[in-house]
């Protein structure tokens, strides 16, 4: 698609990752998607979490999304969407379709009056597990849209989560390019990290309007603390945010979120 471009999506996991995230926003002068992941429970509660995003997110010169990154629960939904989310993604992927289509409807009214509703079909897996992920259908991709009444979607199309022990994953563009013409909603692309830039950049093209971010930002932080030894934390915390930053800065570019015409 001409001159298509995505946003990138930024998990944070502490007040480090979500200032430099930020930060890199301002640096560009972008508006900047933060989520917080259910998964992520153990190591910041969606209450804190919430409350760094609220904080920092008001400080913000640019505009930000708090966005609920994979709540597996309908309850933790929609208490996210009551305590001040203004995107939410529910995962019902794991459950049979029409189990998926009824979970994800239900969100979607409900939070409709509110925010904005992503959702999962075709199961974006992990690397642990080998053979979890598989494409997303397109009769079912739009059928799903319809029925569930999502905002947007995320599709399977080769990406996983978190750490690719093979190297790059081999992307199916042919099935995005299936999917984009097929649908009228946004597509998420969930698993971004180390999928390759040209490839990433080449899903942007062709029709993903936001890409999903977290084990990059989280090996770049820890990769900053292995490089060099620190006489005091705060001097590794400020070598960590600035990783995390001009990490982010680069997916802004690979994206080509430089295209967005409101920029701040
Ligand atoms: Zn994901």
């Amino acid at each position: 698609m001409k001159d298509h471009y995505a946003f990138p999506h930024f998990n944070y996991w502490d007040s480090n990752s979500i200032r430099a995230e930020i930060a890199a926003a301002e640096e560009l002068k972008l508006p900047v998607i933060l989520a917080w992941a259910q998964k992520h429970s153990a190591e910041i509660s969606m209450e804190d979490a919430l409350g760094l995003g609220k904080f920092f997110g008001a400080k913000a010169k640019v505009p930000v999304i708090l966005h609920l990154d994979h709540g597996f629960t309908p309850e933790l939904v929609k208490k996210g969407v009551d305590d001040g989310f203004t995107s939410v993604m529910i995962d019902a992927s794991d459950k049979d379709f029409d189990t998926n289509v009824a979970i994800t409807k239900d969100i979607a009214e409900y939070a409709h009056a509110r925010g904005v509703v992503e959702a999962e079909i075709g199961h974006v897996g992990t690397n642990s597990t080998k053979d979890d992920s598989k494409y997303t259908e397109v009769d079912a991709a739009k059928e799903f849209a319809e029925k569930a009444g999502v905002d947007s979607l995320a599709v399977s199309i080769g990406t996983s989560h978190g750490i690719y022990q093979t190297g790059t994953p081999k992307l199916n563009f042919k099935r995005l390019s299936e999917l984009r013409a097929a649908m009228k909603i946004p597509l998420v692309l969930h698993g971004g990290s180390s999928s390759g830039d040209q490839d990433l950049q080449k899903a942007a093209e062709l029709g993903i309007t936001k890409v999903n971010i977290y084990t990059d930002l989280a090996m770049a932080s820890l990769h900053a603390t292995q490089k060099q030894k620190f006489a005091m934390e705060p001097d590794m915390a400020a070598a960590q945010k600035k990783a995390i930053k001009d990490l982010c800065e680069h997916y802004y570019h690979v994206f080509e979120t430089d295209k967005y015409q409101y920029r701040v």
